[in-house]
């Protein structure tokens, strides 16, 4: 029982086999799948997936990368799909100064989050938060002002949703930052770079952390995990995650399975 709680299914890389990853990826043991949205036409594209299969839930929401695509039009088309039934979170939503240097776009990057994060505790939703700093830094301003905003939007929330906020997803900050998020009541989200030979920081890391803040994504079609590293990645290739997990955390693949599916469904409230 695995659960991939990010892929970006609606990409093009998958159009000549979407059903049959849909397929591979129930045979091999996953029970749900969650798509992100990265701007209102793909927030569409995941609804359209999670309505046409059973085991596709979906997410809405502008990354920030995206952001020339955020208009008061386009946010409120993302609002309407967001009380769609099969619509579980909030994202992915966040900052990137990775790919975003200018000042003033970064300032953008913060106040559109906010404005996010507001629409998400409006409808009691929880948040998939992309984070990544200037040069793949280790920790750095995006860190520090994601922090910032995110224990400012938590502190104003009630439970349930107080408890379970949302998840750093494909984390790749310090253990500073990891332990200040896991104080908000976030979870972490790990990719297939764990897989990697030369990750070794990330695994010390993620040994640090609790299993019950875990989750296991994929970010399919990219970060391909070990042994497909170079190819196309799919959902089906989350249990990669899960083993090396496993191997760190010295548990089984399958404690590892069923504890990453309970914390999922804990968070994303869809069921056992
Ligand atoms: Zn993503």
């Amino acid at each position: 029982m695995l659960t991939d709680t990010h892929c970006h299914l609606d990409y093009n890389k998958f159009d000549s086999d979407r059903a049959e990853v849909i397929q591979r990826a129930n045979d091999s043991g996953l029970i749900r799948m969650l798509v992100p949205g990265l701007q209102h036409k793909s927030s569409r594209e995941a609804v359209r997936l999670a309505e046409s299969n059973p085991s596709v839930y979906a997410a809405v929401g502008f990354h920030p990368t995206d952001l020339e695509e955020f208009s008061e039009s386009t946010f409120q088309q993302v609002k309407d799909l967001a009380s769609r039934p099969k619509v579980v979170a909030i994202g992915e939503i966040g900052i990137d100064y990775y790919w975003i240097k200018d000042n003033d776009k970064r300032a953008f990057q913060r106040e559109i989050l906010k404005r996010q994060l507001q629409f998400a505790k409006d409808i009691n939703k929880p948040v998939i938060i992309h984070m990544r700093e200037e040069n793949d830094a280790w920790f750095g301003d995006a860190s520090v002002d994601l922090l910032k905003i995110l224990k400012e939007w938590q502190s104003a929330l009630q439970s349930p949703l107080a408890n379970q906020p949302g998840v750093l997803h494909s984390f790749n900050g310090n253990l500073e930052t990891a332990k200040n998020a896991l104080a908000l009541n976030f979870y972490i989200g790990v990719t297939g770079p764990v897989t990697y030979k030369n990750a070794q920081k990330n695994r010390d890391l993620i040994q640090q952390l609790p299993l019950d803040k875990l989750l296991i994504e994929t970010d399919s079609p990219f970060l391909t995990p070990v042994p497909h590293r170079g190819g196309r990645n799919e959902p089906a290739y989350v249990r990669h995650i899960a083993d090396k997990i496993a191997e760190i955390h010295s548990k089984s693949p399958a404690e590892i399975a069923a504890i990453t599916t309970a914390n999922a469904a804990r968070l994303f409230a869809w069921g056992d």
